[in-house]
């Protein structure tokens, strides 16, 4: 099998084209073409000799996103994209405009391991890793498609990014290297179901990205009902991994908490929540759940939101209840490959 040429940093690749016989000057040229300016193809890199793209035409590869489906909403331009990827498999990424520019929400792993209940990437269980070039590829078909340079990334797609750790971390590497897109780092957003071990691990990586940890409740209780990972990792557990990271990285945790009506909304589990929290350099994400038509959970009232928030304030704790975008477009992560997956088609 072939490698993916845009899995590769420009030290390996570097190595990889002088060890074929031609001159380092190359590499800089053929990771310009890739990470740059983007290319799909060998055909694309008009500076680089007919010999050297056939050469590299039988080495590597691009495992690149093909789109297979792309919603528009109607009410906030969200866009949205099934794509496939090599093997026939399905990912999902959404584009969403900001004041501020473009942000891109990349899947990380074709389906999911870690259950939680909620979740519509979770069923169907998981089916496999991507490559650091299928998550830059979801990035850079997305540009390509819609015209526009694309600066902020959120790891909030399908999949868990701690469970693809080196792929992620590749990846991150590669899409904020000068030589290439050059994304900040402060532009970057992780999301974990906090996978404690590996938060310790990012931590003492000491980039500057934010790490979102998606909480969803006030005690051990509810939320290892909804998450199993709470059997693993629970509350304690994770929020002293949060505090590691902070200190770490002086960066601010941001935890996200999907209101789920009569289950984690009520007065007494946002007064919990506060105490749990309190202390810790932190801001709180209230979102609607999402209903997944797989799953009965039914969204809190924006009244209920905005009281949860209310208190959570009173009590020290920053929060705001997030807006929704591309409700019209089923733009959480999972929904559309799982009725992909349904259908069959
Ligand atoms: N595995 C990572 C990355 C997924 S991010 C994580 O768990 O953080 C996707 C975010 O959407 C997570 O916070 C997840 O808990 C949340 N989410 C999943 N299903 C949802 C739903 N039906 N409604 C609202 N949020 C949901």
């Amino acid at each position: 099998m072939p490698k993916d040429i845009r899995s590769l940093t420009i030290e390996e690749l570097t190595s990889e084209i002088t060890q074929m016989g031609f001159p380092a000057f190359r590499a800089k040229q053929i990771y310009s073409w890739v990470q740059e300016k983007c290319v799909s193809s060998f055909d694309e890199m008009t500076n680089i000799p007919a010999s050297l793209r056939t050469s590299l035409s039988e080495k590597f590869s691009f495992f690149g996103c093909k789109i297979n489906t792309k919603l528009v909403s109607k009410i906030d331009g969200t866009v949205k994209y099934l794509f496939e990827l090599y093997d026939g498999e399905y990912v999902e990424s959404v584009v969403m405009k900001y004041k501020y520019g473009y942000s891109i929400c990349v899947s990380s792993q074709v389906g999911c391991k870690m259950g939680c209940t909620f979740c519509a990437s979770a069923i169907g269980g998981f089916v496999r890793q991507l490559s650091a070039g299928e998550m830059i590829s979801e990035v850079f078909t997305a540009q390509k498609d819609l015209g526009v340079k694309i600066n902020h990334l959120v790891l909030m797609g399908t999949g868990e990014p701690l469970d693809n750790f080196d792929n992620v971390m590749r990846f991150i590497e590669l899409l904020t290297d000068e030589k290439g897109q050059n994304m900040s780092i402060r532009h970057i957003s992780l999301s974990t179901c906090g996978i404690v071990p590996k938060i310790y691990e990012l931590a003492d990586k000491k980039l500057g990205l934010t790490l979102s940890v998606s909480l969803h409740a006030p005690n051990d209780e509810i939320r290892s009902q909804s998450m199993p990972v709470n059997l693993r990792y629970n509350i304690d557990e994770l929020l002293s991994a949060c505090q590691y990271y902070e200190n770490k990285t002086g960066r601010r945790i941001s935890f996200e908490y999907a209101m789920i009506k009569g289950l984690n909304d009520s007065d007494g589990a946002a007064t919990e929540l506060a105490s749990r929290l309190k202390g810790t350099l932190c801001h709180v994400n209230l979102i609607p759940v999402n209903n997944v038509r797989e799953r009965n959970y039914e969204k809190s009232t924006l009244d209920r939101q905005k009281r949860f928030a209310d208190i959570l304030e009173k009590n020290g704790i920053t929060a705001t209840v997030r807006r929704t975008l591309g409700s019209d477009i089923n733009a959480s992560c999972g929904q559309l490959r799982a009725s992909k997956r349904k259908t069959g088609d």
